[in-house]
């Protein structure tokens, strides 16, 4: 297969682990007879520094021509005083909505080398943790109407939620193919007892699953899921909820799983070209120090093999490699715990290229 991949390296330790992830991807089309061609584009801080604006265009064009794209972070206290519109981190939303992304996926994994990471008490780790959360990116009350009015001498906000129904059909669908790739299951999470949208969202759901035989389909209150996301994890396969619910859930995911450093993402939109970013920023205070842990944008690099290529084998041998280098003793800093084999950014880079 050959694709070509638009790389971002971006700011702060932006740069030390996407060059690990694209070393790992080599090693990968390497060993499965693949060909990636990578080719940087500028984002972010940097762009700014050299062009005076966070996404210039070619920058975008090498996103839209290319296969997948690969981010590592934007950002970082160099550029606080930016005019807000040309922020480092604004060009992630305008790349999100040029290359038209609705979905956000990301994935809520234990290692279970790592359970000692996880705040939840380890009766309930030991169930496991493995799910995904399907977030909708682009409606609802995030994209609704915002405003503030002076009524009888009081402000008074008002945000509107507003979902259509090809909305959450579309990132019904892309719940539904992802459980096919997983066990099977989807969750649709809402608040249909109190909310019009989230009647909209539970019919539409439940007439999309019909497409869909082969997988279960539940639905749960946002409240409940909260408390079960805690409660038992290991209920969950993929979780598929609107903007705002899923922005408060998947962080309470991630948080169950331990270190931020290690967790991937993908936005996907209505082709097989998607972004897929580790969930952290650019983390200028450990930036250029070789500190920073590259497994979160590696596993990144493991959902652009599964979700935009269809390589679900080769995205499984990333997977395995992180999980026997953690097996191995080795980590970086920010997972270290009580490990003596601490090492550096290119050291975890390079263990997890080689044991693929
Ligand atoms: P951050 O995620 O960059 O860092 C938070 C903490 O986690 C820091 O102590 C950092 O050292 C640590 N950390 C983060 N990633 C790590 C990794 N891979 N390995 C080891 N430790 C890691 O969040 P922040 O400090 O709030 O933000 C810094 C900058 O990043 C800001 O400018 C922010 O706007 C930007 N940001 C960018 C993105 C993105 O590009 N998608 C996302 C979030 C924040």
């Amino acid at each position: 297969m050959e694709k070509t991949i638009a790389v971002i390296h971006g700011d702060g330790i932006g740069p030390e682990i996407v060059e690990q992830a694209i070393a790992v991807l080599r090693c990968t089309a390497q060993r499965f007879g693949h060909s990636f061609t990578f080719i940087p584009a500028e984002m972010g801080g940097c762009a700014i520094d050299k062009y005076g604006v966070n996404l210039p265009q070619q920058s975008l064009d090498t996103c839209l021509a290319a296969d997948a794209v690969l981010l590592g972070a934007v950002g970082g206290p160099k550029w606080d005083g930016v005019e807000k519109t040309n922020r480092p981190e604004k060009a992630l939303l305008k790349l999100r909505s040029a290359l038209g992304l609705y979905a956000n996926l990301r994935p809520a994994q234990l290692f279970g080398q790592l359970s000692d990471a996880s705040p939840l008490r380890r009766e309930i780790v030991a169930n496991g943790i493995d799910f995904l959360v399907v977030r909708e990116l682009i409606g609802g009350i995030y994209f609704g109407e915002h405003q503030t009015d002076e009524i009888d001498g009081e402000p008074v906000a008002t945000d509107v939620m507003r979902y259509a129904q090809n909305e959450i059909e579309r990132i019904a669908r892309t719940a539904f193919e992802a459980a096919r790739k997983r066990r099977h299951l989807v969750t649709s999470v809402d608040k249909s007892n109190v909310l019009d949208c989230s009647r909209l969202w539970r019919q539409t759901v439940q007439s999309i699953a019909a497409e869909y035989p082969d997988v279960e389909l539940r639905h749960m209150l946002v409240d409940n899921c909260a408390m079960q996301i805690v409660r038992d994890p290991a209920q969950f396969d993929v979780i598929l909820t609107e903007n705002m619910f899923g922005d408060i859930l998947s962080d309470e995911a991630s948080m169950i799983t331990g270190s931020i450093g290690i967790i991937p993402s993908a936005s996907l939109g209505a082709g097989s070209r998607g972004m897929y970013e580790p969930i952290h920023g650019s983390a200028p205070d450990i930036a250029g120090q070789d500190k920073a842990n590259p497994i979160g944008t590696i596993l990144s690099a493991a959902m652009m093999l599964r979700y935009s290529f269809d390589l679900a084998k080769e995205a499984d041998a990333i997977e395995a490699a992180v999980s026997k280098v953690l097996n191995a003793g080795y980590r970086t800093a920010d997972i270290a715990g009580d490990h003596t084999t601490v090492i550096g950014c290119a050291e975890m880079g390079q263990r997890i290229a080689r044991e693929i």
